[in-house]
């Protein structure tokens, strides 16, 4: 089975469908999405309808969707984002509140390989920022392989059957497939479609391949552009327009 990973995608549009043109999507079956489909961006019922129609084999609610959705209050976010939130939930429509709220908590398994989760496999909203929450992340997983979101950050890490911990690599530089030794343990995250903070500006998803198993984080360059006009259009924060366009 071959899956396609997205994570992050923050009603960029643009970069959604940057990502879903490319060629190697059409090698995937099924597609795995690991929150914050809205928030910061100007196109979140598109980008939920876009989600929406391909029918995610597994899908776990971010914080920006929680917020969204009014299950959660934007005072842990800063001025930035609480705006962002609160025009999103008034751009949204009924049926895609409605959708937003019943998304599940991760972490969610998918397979006997694979779980995911938005921030962390033992907190959905914690943020993996440093090789000791990663570890624990490690240690708290299910399957051999927990791909998680919410950083915007492309990373991976690994436990070795020995447990000691390993980091894989990080940033743009995280590209072609990572093999999945058996025995060990990996943790994963493919960054951000809609909104890369790792100084590379282009959309960042991934690929996993079960049989032999895989990871391989790919990055597409999109019409950085035309969302940024969109954010300035909506009246969303200029810095959040801004910010597209150095991948921060
Ligand atoms: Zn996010």
């Amino acid at each position: 089975m071959r899956y396609l990973v997205l994570s992050d995608i923050h009603a960029n549009l643009e970069a959604l469908e940057a990502v879903l043109a490319e060629p190697v999507v059409a090698t995937t079956s099924a597609v795995l999405v690991l929150g914050d489909m809205v928030g910061y961006g100007a196109d979140p019922n598109a980008v939920i309808d876009r989600v929406r129609a391909l029918r995610p084999t597994a899908i776990v609610r971010g914080n920006h969707d929680k917020v969204a959705a009014s299950l959660a209050s934007a005072e842990d976010f800063n001025d930035l984002a609480r705006s962002a939130a609160r025009w999103t939930a008034d751009e949204l429509t009924d049926e895609n509140l409605e959708y937003l709220r019943l998304l599940p908590a991760g972490p969610t398994v998918v397979s006997d390989l694979i779980e995911i989760c938005h921030g962390a496999p033992f907190d959905e909203d914690a943020y993996i920022v440093s090789d000791r929450h990663a570890a624990r992340a490690l240690k708290t997983a299910s399957r051999p392989l927990c791909l998680f979101g919410h950083t915007h950050f492309p990373i991976a890490a690994r436990l070795d059957p020995d447990e000691h911990f390993r980091l894989v690599g990080r940033g743009p530089k995280l590209a072609g497939p990572i093999p999945l030794e058996p025995g060990a343990r990996y943790l994963i995250n493919p960054g951000s479609v809609g909104q890369p903070r790792d100084g590379d500006r282009r959309a960042s998803f991934a690929v996993v391949d079960s049989d032999p198993p895989s990871v391989d984080i790919r990055r597409v360059v999109y019409p950085v552009e035309r969302a940024q006009a969109k954010i300035v259009a909506a009246g969303l924060p200029a810095l959040l327009a801004k910010r597209l366009s150095i991948g921060q």
